[in-house]
């Protein structure tokens, strides 16, 4: 039996361990000792758990326990043998006494020993207490939530994007550990792939991220934020991934650099692998990972409420028009331009026709509505970074990176919505560090096109947004230029709350005061409401 069939054969946690050289006799390794001081702000859990315990993707009867084995999370193989026998268990109380699941499995070197245990037979609707061993030694407690169904009033989640570990402390995490949430989404920029940069609040390690072994090392590195690890042990996450999983602006198979096809798809199936190794997510069927892609876009309901789309706007995407800057060019409205792929694209619409939810929830990445650059009074001053705004002239598109680089697919997405009186279509979006309510139109170049859904985008974690003091100049240009546009902001941190009900959608963004604080509370920015049958969000 291959390590591949055998892979295969663990998954839900089946016992084989008479067929596997298991490592529960070796004795735990000690953490080396470290030579450099770790990064501000980094502490890992005890090993071999040093990267904490997470849960995720949670459906009515089953969702994923996650752990990645390391004694030594940043070097690469973690400096474990190549495979350990893992067990768990899950139960109603923190205690672990009302044991209702447990087994046993394999973490394996090829897969950095990442352990995705699809804990099945549970109940909808409730809360679970989850451990794992190995080695003799035990796992943080984490606490998973299962999917409602049928008839359900309320739900509470967040949103967040947008971590770069070098831009700030972890506070708007260790926030959102604490807040009381039935999940939390994850949309993307999870790490950053940039090199070390010791002018930052905190410094990544090594070089610009490449290698299956520079992400994963990366992936730890974010993870040594104790804060990081309290929310994944606090929550159960659904997570998908933007650009920076693997690197800036890429597009489909090209990168924005200006590396070859072939070193770009080696690079692209690491920064794939090793985001599959850090995060709780189910793929599909228990097949391994293609060095080619494998689709991540998945579909949770949510009982009556709320029919929850998760995109990927990154793998099957055509590329930018106009290099992504910004700017107007030839080839910006190209009728065969992808964002989602067709096998995606027809996905979405099919859901988003066959949903008998109360709502229609889209979590992706990149911003949908259209930004457009508007002219600045001679009243507003610029800060020095933006200087050269004032004579980009008006009217232009700001980022053809967002949907305003595929015009054609978001009219057709947008435009079976409206074609179709499709209801209570919310989106939710990460990717530019900065908070924006807007309203979705099939035409955003027109006042009298119908507003059809909301969209609400969530600041970064710690990601830089506008650069300081640009606020009010930033706020002036856009609210000019775009009328649906209906809140701005974007020198603030943290993330957002939806609280949703069969009668409105209520978002609030919560901010953090000093990002670089690690202790910095959260409080309310603004809070944003949609009624039913009525897409148009108000404030609150
Ligand atoms: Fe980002
Ligand atoms: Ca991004």
């Amino acid at each position: 039996m291959n390590r591949r069939a055998f892979l295969q054969t663990t998954v839900g946690g089946a016992t084989v361990a008479a067929l596997w050289p298991f490592g529960a006799s070796r004795s735990q390794a000690p953490l080396p000792p470290s030579s450099t001081p770790m990064p501000l702000g980094v502490a890992f859990d005890a090993a071999p758990f040093t990267l904490g315990v997470a849960s995720g993707d949670p459906l009515a009867d089953r969702v994923i326990i996650w752990t990645r084995l390391a004694v030594s999370p940043l070097t690469g193989d973690g400096g474990l043998p190549e495979n350990v026998e893992v067990s768990w268990v899950v139960a109603t109380d923190p205690g672990l006494t009302n044991v209702v699941r447990q087994g046993k499995t394999a973490a394996l070197a090829q897969r950095a020993h990442s352990v995705h245990v699809d804990v099945d037979g549970l109940e909808p609707s409730t809360t679970y207490y989850y451990r794992f061993s190995a080695l003799g030694s035990t796992s943080r407690l984490g606490r998973a939530r299962t999917a409602p169904v049928g008839s359900v009033n309320h739900l509470r989640f967040a949103f967040v994007s947008c971590q770069d570990f070098q831009a700030g402390s972890y506070a708007a995490l260790r926030a959102l550990a604490v807040e009381n949430l039935d999940f939390v989404i994850h949309l993307g920029d999870y790490i950053y792939e940039y090199a070390a940069d010791s002018a930052a609040y905190r410094s990544h390690i090594g070089g610009e991220a490449t290698t299956l072994s520079d992400y994963r090392n990366r992936y730890a590195l974010y993870k040594g934020d104790s804060a990081l690890r309290d929310a994944h042990a606090a929550f159960t996450w659904i997570c998908t991934w933007d650009d920076h999983e693997v690197a800036d602006n890429y597009a489909g198979t090209r990168p924005a650099d200006d590396s070859s096809a072939a070193a770009f798809a080696a690079r692209r199936a690491s920064g794939y692998q090793a985001w599959y190794e850090h995060l709780p997510v189910r793929l599909p069927g228990s097949a391994p990972m293609n060095p080619n892609g494998f689709p991540i876009h998945r579909r949770f309901e949510l009982g009556d409420l709320l029919d929850l789309s998760v995109l990927d706007t990154r793998q099957y995407r055509t590329d930018q028009p106009c290099g992504g800057q910004t700017g107007s060019c030839a080839g910006s409205d190209d009728p065969n331009s992808t964002m989602l792929g067709n096998e995606q694209e027809a996905w979405l619409k099919n859901n988003l026709s066959t949903s008998k939810a109360a709502w229609r929830g889209i979590a992706q990445q990149v911003m949908m509505a259209s930004v457009k650059l508007g002219g600045l009074p001679d009243w507003v001053k610029l800060p020095d970074a933006l200087k050269d705004v004032r004579q980009l002239g008006e009217g232009i598109t700001v980022n053809h990176d967002q949907w305003d680089g595929y015009v054609a697919p978001r009219r057709n997405i947008l435009g079976h919505i409206a074609n179709n009186s499709i209801p209570d279509v919310v989106v939710m979006t990460g990717d530019i560090h900065s908070h924006w309510v807007a309203d979705l139109k099939v035409d955003f170049d027109s006042l009298s096109s119908p507003v059809i859904a909301t969209e609400f985008v969530g600041s970064s974690i710690t990601s830089m947004g506008f650069p300081k003091g640009s606020n009010l100049a930033l706020k002036t240009i856009l609210s000019r230029a775009n009328p649906h546009v209906r809140f701005v902001e974007g020198e603030r941190h943290g993330y957002a709350i939806v609280d949703l009900t069969h009668e409105r959608w209520q978002t609030t963004f919560r901010t953090v005061a000093d990002i670089k604080k690690p202790t910095s509370p959260a409080s309310n920015l603004v809070t944003y409401q949609v009624q039913r049958g009525k897409p148009r969000a108000t404030r609150v």
